[in-house]
């Protein structure tokens, strides 16, 4: 599904990310873990094209995209979702507003199929009364279920997470570990960063850890036996 091969990214004489390829199939979780400064929203931003790679590639079902045209490029950024950390809502647009506008611009679906769609979307994350409410009046956990839902609105393969759980507490980091098992479910490939070890373990397939921008392990979370060990040797 998604694959990057030595992806380098500098800031000036600041090595950011540092020859990193990783590999997430359809319905995998993979998370990413490291600490500050390692690289790893850098990395994500290389995943998304929000920044440009030095060197290396990244391929989405086997198409480099670094080697496509820019209206490939386009398509392709499309089919990969991002949750921000600080949830990114549009805060003068309600919450159906917010779920709609990239659809209708993207994939000029008519009003009634994205009522359908922002609907469900709502009940997925479990909030399917908060139609009309504006961001302001949400909660952290209840902002972030609504980026979750924006970002699957234009049904994307691949999800991207940037810290997802910092700003909630245990209650709503439980709701959010069974939406992604939801979407693992349906064959999303998930890609999170996260400080939360925890939380790692509860959704993880594979745990890849970053340190001085490069991924030094890579492993399955069934082999993991004490992550906390590896964390404090990181
Ligand atoms: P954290 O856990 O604190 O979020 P991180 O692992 O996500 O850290 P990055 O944000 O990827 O780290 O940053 C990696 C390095 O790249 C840092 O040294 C940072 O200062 C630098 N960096 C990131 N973005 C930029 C930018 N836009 N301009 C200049 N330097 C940047
Ligand atoms: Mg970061």
């Amino acid at each position: 599904l998604l694959k990057t091969k030595g992806l380098t990214k500098s800031f000036l004489n600041n090595l950011a990310v540092n020859d990193v390829s990783i590999e997430l199939s359809q319905g995998e979780v993979l998370s990413i873990i490291g600490p500050s400064g390692s690289g790893k929203s850098t990395l994500l931003k290389l995943i998304n094209q929000l920044e440009t790679p030095d060197k290396g590639e990244v391929f989405i079902d086997g198409v480099s995209l670094q080697k496509s045209s820019k209206q490939i490029r386009n398509q392709y950024f499309q089919s990969i979702g991002f949750i921000f950390q600080d949830f990114a809502l549009f805060e003068h647009l309600t919450v159906k507003e917010n779920l709609e506008l990239s659809p209708r611009i993207v994939h000029k679906k008519d009003r009634n199929e994205l009522k359908i769609q922002t609907q469900s979307l709502l009940e997925l994350v479990g909030l399917p009364d908060k139609l009309d409410s504006y961001p302001i009046t949400l909660s952290g956990g209840q902002k972030q279920r609504i980026a979750i839902a924006r970002a699957l609105a234009t049904k994307p393969k691949i999800l991207l997470f940037d810290e997802p759980t910092s700003a909630l507490d245990v209650k709503s980091i439980d709701d959010l570990v069974s939406i992604i098992k939801k979407l693992k479910a349906e064959g999303i490939g998930i890609l999170i960063v996260t400080h939360d070890l925890r939380f790692a373990k509860l959704v993880s397939d594979r745990l890849l850890f970053m340190k001085n921008s490069s991924i030094i392990l890579n492993k399955d979370i069934n082999d993991i036996i004490d992550i906390d060990l590896i964390f404090d040797t990181l």
